[in-house]
């Protein structure tokens, strides 16, 4: 029997891990719950999903504008066995999902003191089996996991700076900005360091964060001092046996993260996600055998999906291995490495 999955808020992250639970043939949606009945809930009952309000004022909203919907939230959750929040930060489900007796999974705008689990398939996918909340880490955390992990494991990783080169806001977004400024974020370290400890618990790295006017990718620049001597086909090597990572090249043409969203375009995924992490292959360089420094771009309305499919296959106790979660995961959504 396929697991039974609800949706709790169908925006950005919500709509996507919707679509990637439908390709899968050990999962199902049971249901959408969304506050306002805009064009993403006329999508969503367009899409054949059913539609559910996520309160009883968002009821009344749904009522007026006569979209039609089975009921609340509540009734949702009765007919689910796992929800996923998508919800803003800090919504507060935690109790409800509870009340209900359903597993759940959060995403990056949540604290990882809210599950004491951050997740990660390449990771801690055994950890996370069978668990009942999972919280899978930020857009950007889970970038940096991808390619770090990888280090970590085949050469050791003495300490990460990772300068990171945040998009504004997302591509549907016309209020938030900046529009005509970089903004850096002066805490130090920025929450990425800590939050990629939350799953890669003794490495060292400090993160540094910059907003600039773009909404289509990240763009991390990072310095590595590993453990062991690498030349950079060495490392190119490990990360193209790793999962998720998608090399690209400066030399054919793919200068910025414009060039990469173009390929996404290019390779006919749904909403033209790139679910990897992209790598500049001529980008990684190797100083004195030790100190590797690279760049990568986080497609950051898509990585985390995959993310979430293997969350919910561990947590349902789908599949044992993590490897063949991340296999199966892959197929259904067109990643081939
Ligand atoms: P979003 O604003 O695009 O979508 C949020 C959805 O939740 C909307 O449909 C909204 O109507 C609904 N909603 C708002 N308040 C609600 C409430 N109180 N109860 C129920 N539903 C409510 O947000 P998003 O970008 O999809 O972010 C969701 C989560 O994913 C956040 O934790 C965010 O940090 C995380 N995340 C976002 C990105 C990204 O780049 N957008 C990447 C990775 C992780």
């Amino acid at each position: 029997m396929p697991a039974k999955v609800a949706i709790n808020g169908y925006g950005t992250i919500g709509k996507r891990v919707a679509d990637a639970v439908i390709k899968q043939d050990d999962m199902k949606i049971v249901g959408v719950a969304k506050t306002k009945p805009n064009y993403e809930a006329k999508m969503a009952l367009a899409k054949g999903y059913a539609l559910y309000a996520s309160n009883k004022d968002s009821l009344a909203k749904f009522d007026k504008a006569g979209v039609k919907v089975r009921g609340t939230l509540d009734d949702l959750l009765k007919e689910c066995e796992i929800v996923i929040d998508c919800t803003p930060e800090e919504s507060g489900y935690k109790p409800v999902y509870e009340k209900a007796n359903i597993k759940g999974i959060w995403q990056g705008g949540e604290e990882h003191s809210l599950t004491n689990l951050s997740f990660n398939a390449a990771v801690n996918y055994s950890e996370c089996y069978g668990a009942s909340y999972v919280r899978v880490p930020s857009c950007n955390t889970t970038g940096l996991i991808r390619t770090l992990h990888p280090l970590e494991s085949s050469f050791g990783i003495e300490s990460v700076l990772a300068v990171m080169v945040r998009r504004a806001t997302d591509p549907y977004d016309s209020k938030k900005g900046p529009i005509n400024a970089i903004e850096p974020e002066l805490e130090m370290p920025s929450h990425h360091g800590p939050d990629v400890q939350s799953v890669l618990k003794s490495l060292n790295i400090h993160t540094i964060a910059v907003k600039v006017p773009t909404t289509i990718m990240h763009l991390h620049a990072i310095s590595v001092k590993l453990k062991r001597t690498a030349t950079p086909k060495d490392v190119l090597d490990v990360w193209s046996r790793s999962p998720r990572i998608k090399f690209v090249r400066g030399e054919d043409g793919v200068k910025s993260t414009a060039q990469i969203m173009e390929v996404a375009r290019d390779m006919s995924r749904n909403r033209s996600d790139l679910y990897e992490i992209a790598v500049w292959e001529d980008g990684v360089h190797v100083v004195n055998d030790k100190q590797l420094y690279y760049f990568q771009a986080v497609h950051q309305e898509s990585d985390v999906v995959p993310e979430n499919i293997d969350a919910i296959r561990a947590m349902m106790k789908l599949e044992k291995d993590g490897k063949k979660s991340i296999e199966k995961t892959d197929k259904a959504l067109g990643i081939t490495g």
